[in-house]
């Protein structure tokens, strides 16, 4: 392979060291048996950086982040850091690093694999082979918007405000992202507002509407709205392909959905940015999870949430789809063989470490190649 993909891996608190180990681990293995080669760097984010740097991401790493190919994250925050002051808690390095890469585009698939169906609260014939992939406007909308605040209107009485504001180009860069994504899935496209009630869902469903004209006529595009969407993930999910939606609905349907598959050491996420002249685009991976302090440093973490965030770092940032794909396999087969960690423990299947599920990953890697 030409140069070296470069990435910054920030593990981060908890749990996020002893995932990214295994997934090291794994590179290590497509260096050694792939002929693939990466460049690693390491930094702080999170808690651990306000210890050590006094803020929970600093300059040097912003800039690192900056230069990287990729960025693979681990989770940040835990107890010991709820007392700090809030402007430079934990969560702040990693809004920072969205907001300062410009990762407008949060990919987050929602798949139940077959030896994992139980997991899920809903019937095994609702969600089985379900694979939908969300994609949520990450930088704009009612979570930014202004005006904002609190203000007193006297006697007692204060008024809370946020603005829901979308501009057109805003929407058509996220759609543009989602439309895209479709064509290499099964071409659905699905586009959710609240064009009803919000002239921001209205202008939402006009631009999607016009650059599915202008752009990707070839993809089935339908629209729908937020409530029902919400219905229709726990009524009838595998309907979806990509969802496309804006900042606020997404956060709620992406979690929503990630709950269909009742697994949350499984679950990877991508957020993409602009793309540059040269064709590559800023980009950070994660696992949706937190840092888990009630398991950290124990070895008892799932790391296929971290392991499968750095495979859409291979399929989305390398254009390394077939590595990717090699990998998700390896940990499939693991799984169907009954091996697990902890937090997908079933009875009668084999309880393995952290550790051991990055053995069992490893061996199933090499009897690929085999
Ligand atoms: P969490 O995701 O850390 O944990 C929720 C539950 O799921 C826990 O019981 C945990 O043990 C379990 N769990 C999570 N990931 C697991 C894995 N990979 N393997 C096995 N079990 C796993 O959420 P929480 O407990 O609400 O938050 C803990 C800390 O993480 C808080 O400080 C929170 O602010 C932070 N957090 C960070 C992120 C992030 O870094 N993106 C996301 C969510 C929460």
């Amino acid at each position: 392979m030409g140069q070296a993909k470069t990435i910054l891996m920030l593990a981060g608190d908890g749990i996020g060291p002893e995932a990214m180990r295994q997934v090291r681990r794994v590179m290590d293995w497509l260096e050694q048996r792939r002929g693939l080669s990466f460049a690693v760097t390491e930094g702080l984010v999170g808690g651990i950086a306000i210890d050590r740097e006094g803020t929970p991401l600093s300059d040097a790493t912003l800039e690192a982040a900056k230069s990287a190919d990729a960025v693979l994250l681990g989770a940040v925050g835990g107890p010991q850091w709820d007392n700090v002051d809030f402007a430079i808690r934990p969560e702040a390095g990693l809004l920072r690093l969205r907001k300062e890469l410009g990762l407008f585009a949060n990919l987050r698939p929602a798949m139940v694999l077959d030896a994992l169906i139980d997991a899920s609260t809903l019937k095994p014939e609702i969600v089985r082979s379900l694979n939908i992939m969300i994609v949520r406007e990450l930088t704009g909308g009612v979570y930014f918007g202004e005006p904002r605040g609190i203000t007193d209107l006297g006697d007692g009485e204060k008024r809370g405000v946020n603005t829901q504001v979308y501009t057109s180009s805003e929407i058509r860069r996220v759609a543009r992202v989602a439309f895209e994504l479709a064509r290499k899935r099964q071409n659905r496209l699905c586009s959710v507002e609240k064009a009803n009630v919000m002239e921001s869902g209205r202008l939402w469903r006009a631009e999607v509407t016009s650059l599915h004209q202008a752009d990707f006529a070839d993809v089935a595009l339908s629209h729908m709205y937020a409530d029902n969407c919400a219905m229709q993930l726990v009524r009838n999910p595998r309907q979806f392909d990509v969802i496309v939606t804006d900042n606020l609905f997404g956060d709620m349907l992406s979690d929503e959905a990630a709950m269909l598959t009742g697994s949350l050491g499984m679950l990877p996420s991508a957020s993409l940015g602009a793309t540059r002249p040269d064709g590559s685009r800023p980009a950070m991976y994660e696992p949706v999870h937190g840092s888990a302090p009630d398991i950290a440093g124990q070895d008892k973490a799932n790391p296929i949430a971290t392991l499968f965030s750095f495979t859409m770092m291979l399929r989305y940032s390398f254009d390394l789809g077939d590595e990717a794909e090699r990998i998700e396999k390896a940990a499939v087969r693991v799984l169907d063989g009954g091996r697990r960690t902890a937090d997908i423990m079933a009875p009668g299947l084999t309880e393995v470490s952290t550790t051991g599920m990055g053995d069992a990953i490893l061996g199933e890697l090499d009897a690929s190649l085999a």
